[in-house]
């Protein structure tokens, strides 16, 4: 089997194969950097980051790229606001995203930022212009042309044949049913910022933007372009006007499209009070892994509805899995193998990679690891879970965390980072008591602790109890709760 993909270009699940042998070529529209990235854009970039993930699981080299938007409408607006310069509102922001993104397990792709490709963006529109596919308007802006890419509307099925010839419109985004002429350059406002070009002074417009980085870094024609569903209409039908009528060749071959998510049961919004930033979440003491395990626990096509009751499911899920890992690798176990658990292990190995090929079901694939915990744990009660079976076990769990990335993750540490930016940022007033209790009883990560108490189980093994008992008093001083159950050694802070 290979991996069964929505491609919202057919409007059809497809079968996935890159254009070039064993490796694929894939774009993601990264954040425009004009604030600190919410949860549901987190949820789209885990999305195409599961992907990745995924393909390279899968044997495939993944060339992934996202863009950086660092000049749009709301960035110049806002930093002639602050009295700023676009790159001094920028830089603080797009700071703040990498560390959200590697705190929340997301791999970095290849980064490439709109404001550092402005000359090859004009050259862009100056071969339009040539082939006749866009014009320039009295106050030096450039528009598309989109009569003349009479296959506009083909990404998100919309019939533009009643179209107002000649309509422009020159601002990033705008109605869904809009069928325009879109600005690829707009000349200076007076107060804006501009950039000198061949093409004269002035900015790109976004949709330029993704289709100059895209084409620049894998090709005219690429594998896969990604974004959450609301850039279908118009960003992304806008890309494929532009290149394709320049190029006259497919431009990506996959379109990737994760659903927008709900807040407890509603749309996201300020207005609402249920509008949450990475760094929100973490101030009331909610764990990165926690925050990433859910947004992976619905397929990305799927609605998911973010709850903060969800969010403490969450929460034990993983740890649920972590004390699975501890008492496989703290337990003793008697020598030999049981058929039982090795075909337990290749089943749920099996079982997560069917789920990830039928179109990235994440929630099968959870699924499947549950059910191994399951039934491992009544193994280990019932004594039938033997030395060599650890290995397998221990191997589909890192298959899993290969996809999830919840297992290893220090989440202590990058709290810690998230208390020291509210201090500098002023905003000690939010840091929750949840939070500091959680940092100060984590003086230890938790693959510390964990490794602590496989030496002290060690060490009670082999009947060396000064070093059990010294173990034990360390970490019970360090705020962690240690108990013995009768499925082994289970811990949690204070
Ligand atoms: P932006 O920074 O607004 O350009 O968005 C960055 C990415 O997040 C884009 O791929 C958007 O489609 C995606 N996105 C924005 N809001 C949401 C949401 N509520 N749920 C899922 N994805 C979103
Ligand atoms: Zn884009």
């Amino acid at each position: 089997m290979a991996l069964q993909l929505y491609n919202t270009m057919s409007s059809r699940v497809e079968e996935f194969h890159p254009l070039n042998d064993s490796e694929v070529r894939m774009y993601a529209c990264g954040p425009t950097v004009y604030d600190y990235g919410h949860i549901g854009n987190f949820r789209t970039f885990i999305a195409v980051d599961l992907l990745r993930r995924f393909l390279r699981q899968s044997g495939y080299q993944v060339r992934h790229v996202m863009n950086i938007t660092d000049v749009d409408d709301k960035i110049i607006r806002n930093a002639a606001r602050d009295g700023v310069s676009v790159q001094q509102y920028t830089a603080k922001y797009e700071k703040a995203f990498l560390e959200d993104a590697a705190m929340i397990g997301i791999e970095q792709p290849t980064l490439v930022r709109a404001t550092e490709h402005i000359p090859e963006m004009a050259e862009f529109v100056t071969k339009l212009v040539e082939r006749d596919l866009a014009y320039r308007t009295e106050d030096g802006s450039y528009y598309f042309c989109i009569a003349k890419f009479p296959r506009y509307g083909k990404l998100s099925k919309k019939d533009f044949s009643g179209m107002v010839d000649g309509a422009r419109v020159d601002v990033d985004e705008y109605e869904k049913d809009s069928a325009r002429d879109f600005a690829l350059w707009k000349a200076p406002k007076p107060g804006e910022a501009s950039w000198d070009s061949s093409i004269g002074p002035g900015r790109p417009g976004w949709h330029l933007e993704c289709s100059v980085m895209s084409m620049g870094e894998l090709g005219d024609s690429f594998d896969l372009h990604a974004g959450g569903e609301d850039l279908i209409f118009p960003h992304h039908e806008n890309e494929i006007a532009q290149s394709e009528s320049l190029t006259g060749k497919p431009f990506a071959h996959f379109w990737f499209h994760a659903r927008f998510l709900l807040v407890e049961g509603e749309k996201m919004s300020k207005s609402l009070g249920n509008f949450f930033t990475l760094r929100d979440l973490v101030l009331k003491g909610h764990k990165p892994s926690s925050i990433r395990y859910l947004l992976t626990s619905v397929p990305y096509r799927n609605q998911l509805n973010f709850t903060l009751d969800g969010l403490k499911q969450a929460a034990v899920s993983v740890e649920r899995l972590r004390n699975f890992r501890l008492r496989l690798t703290s337990g003793n176990f008697p020598a030999g193998s049981s058929d039982e658990m090795q075909s337990l292990a290749r089943e749920t190995v099996d079982r997560m990679r069917a789920a990830l090929e039928d179109d990235l079901n994440t929630a099968q694939a959870q699924a499947a690891i549950f059910e191994m915990v399951r039934r491992a744990n009544a193994a280990f009660d019932s004594g039938t879970v033997k030395k060599d079976d650890v290995a397998p076990l221990l191997a589909a769990l890192g298959k899993f965390d290969e996809i999830f990335a919840v297992l290893n993750d220090d989440d202590i540490p990058k709290m810690k980072q998230v208390v020291d930016w509210a201090k500098t940022e002023d905003r000690d007033r939010d840091i929750t008591n949840e939070l500091r209790e959680a940092v100060q009883s984590g003086q230890l990560s938790d693959a510390d602790i964990e490794k602590k108490i496989a030496e002290m189980e060690g060490a009670r093994r082999s009947r060396n109890f000064n070093v059990s008992d010294a173990l034990r008093a360390e970490l019970t001083t360090a705020g962690i709760v240690i108990e013995n159950t009768k499925d082994g050694v289970r811990w949690r802070r204070k």
